[in-house]
């Protein structure tokens, strides 16, 4: 009788450690041992093994607006309809939070693969119903197959990881096959990643200063800042090579937190040392806008450096106002609200959409570089930037070339009747003390246009 109380014991404890408390599906370790057992027959069977990968998109959003207990039904529902599509001898677990392990035998033609896959998206994108509320998520899945590419099952897992977070990259409803290739390229992001949480932490980023000045009267009548990741052999890491990179992981929250703060400190520290009241723009990711971050983020910076609102200008891409709707309106009118303005950045290379330059209250508008590079020398890229010009004045919003490099192109800029302009011409992004220096040889600094308005 004790022992058969042991066994029972023992039982549940095997029980409880193989299965995934929440779901009922296996967990991690029981899907390893399981893996090892369906390996065996495969290999007996001479039929390929494949691994699934499925990862939810936007599952993070469910929890935090409609708490756990949404979140966790979600997830059991799921694991229901994952249980639904897998036959007796596949192998199913919850592999963590919101990540999910298929493994099958596969005994039938290429097609197979395909529809299994595409029955995994389809459990993840089919709406779910939970406290009278319909959410839709959608899912991204990677594969990878035994013997190709591995026969262990952390291998395995791995490298379906690695498909899944392509398929995620080239848009959300894709799946991916794991190639040697995505192996290297991202065993270099991975490490690039590592690269840019640790730089994070031990402040090494730099921000850069670039001034924008008024065509008509050549004053200074701005300044972005430009983030830098100085490396130790004194060369710079531009930001277009890690910012997406940063994106796709998440830390560019922290980072865009980090520069918004910089840049405002900055900024209350040039007025306070006597170099004017010029403002500062800031470009933002549209990472940071998830969960009312950017909101809150804004406030806080603001009221720990001290900067005047109007004297924050944030610089938005045409693409991360049309993306996502409600919130990212919700949250710029309240940050419009505080007296910060908005400019939207490479204006011509996304949608040039005009409905929502007038919901965003957007006050400046920032010609692409790659219109203003040519400008000069050839007439191709005139009537565009003409256009835009025009458009922009007769919406009240300022209109500023980017990349101006040469007199001619500042001439034509200014018979068209261009506003603002930024580039080499005057003066690349400088460090801090450079961008002082340049102020003050310069020293005709003015107020930004609205800054008076406080
Ligand atoms: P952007 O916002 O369009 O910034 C303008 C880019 O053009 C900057 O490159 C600037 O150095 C460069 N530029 C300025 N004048 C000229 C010129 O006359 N000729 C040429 N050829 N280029 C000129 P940078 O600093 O490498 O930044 C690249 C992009 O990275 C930025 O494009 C922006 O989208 C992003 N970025 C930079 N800093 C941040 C940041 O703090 N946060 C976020 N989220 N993105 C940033
Ligand atoms: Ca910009
Ligand atoms: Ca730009």
């Amino acid at each position: 009788e004790e022992n058969q109380r042991v066994r029972n014991s023992q039982q549940t404890i095997a029980r409880l450690a193989s299965q995934d408390q929440l779901t009922g599906l296996s967990n991690r370790r029981f899907a390893e041992e399981s893996y090892t057992r369906l390996y065996q027959r495969c290999l007996r069977d001479e039929h390929p093994l494949a691994v699934f990968f499925l990862d939810l998109d936007n599952f993070k959003p469910v929890n935090d607006s409609l708490g756990h207990a949404a979140g966790d039904l979600l997830l059991q529902q799921l694991s229901g309809r994952l249980q639904a599509i897998s036959r007796a001898d596949d192998v199913l677990c919850r592999f963590g939070g919101d990540e999910f392990l298929m493994m099958v035998a596969l005994d039938g033609e290429e097609e197979q693969l395909t529809e299994i896959a595409q029955s995994i998206k389809a459990a993840a994108t089919t709406p779910f119903f939970i406290m009278q509320t319909q959410i839709e998520i959608s899912g991204s899945v990677g594969i990878a197959l035994a013997p190709e590419h591995g026969t262990e099952f952390n291998t395995l897992c791995k490298h379906a990881d690695l498909a899944m977070y392509q398929a995620k990259h080239e848009g959300r409803s894709v799946y991916r096959i794991y190639n040697d290739d995505m192996g290297r390229a991202n065993i270099d992001k991975f490490n690039l990643m590592t690269q840019i949480r640790q730089a994070l932490k031990d402040k090494q980023f730099r921000l850069f200063y670039q001034p924008k000045m008024d065509i008509r009267s050549g004053r200074v009548c701005g300044v972005e800042a430009l983030i830098r990741w100085p490396q130790p052999d004194g060369t710079y890491i531009a930001p277009d090579d890690f910012i997406p990179l940063a994106e796709s992981s998440g830390v560019i929250a922290d980072i865009g937190h980090w520069v918004l703060q910089e840049a405002c400190e900055a900024c209350m520290r040039w007025r306070q040392q006597g170099h004017g009241s010029v403002g500062v723009a800031v470009n933002l990711s549209y990472v940071q806008f998830r969960d009312g971050l950017l909101e809150r983020s804004v406030q806080q910076v603001l009221r720990q450096s001290g900067l005047p609102s109007s004297a924050l200008e944030l610089e938005l891409t045409e693409s991360m106002l049309i993306g996502e709707g409600d919130d990212i309106s919700r949250q710029l009118s309240a940050i419009h609200q505080m007296g910060v303005s908005f400019s939207i950045d490479d204006f011509g290379t996304g949608y040039s959409n005009l409905g929502y330059l007038r919901r965003f209250n957007a006050s400046r508008l920032k010609i692409d570089k790659s219109f203003i590079t040519d400008l000069g020398v050839s007439q191709r890229d005139e009537p565009l930037v003409r256009a835009i010009i025009q458009m922009a004045a007769s919406l009240g919003l300022h209109s500023v070339a980017e990349g101006v490099e040469d007199e001619a192109t500042l001439n034509l800029l200014r018979q068209l009747g261009c506003d603002e302009a930024q580039g080499y011409f005057w003066s690349r992004a400088l460090p801090e003390h450079e961008f002082i220096a340049w102020l003050k040889q310069h020293n005709t600094i003015s107020e930004l246009p609205h800054s008076s308005e406080l």
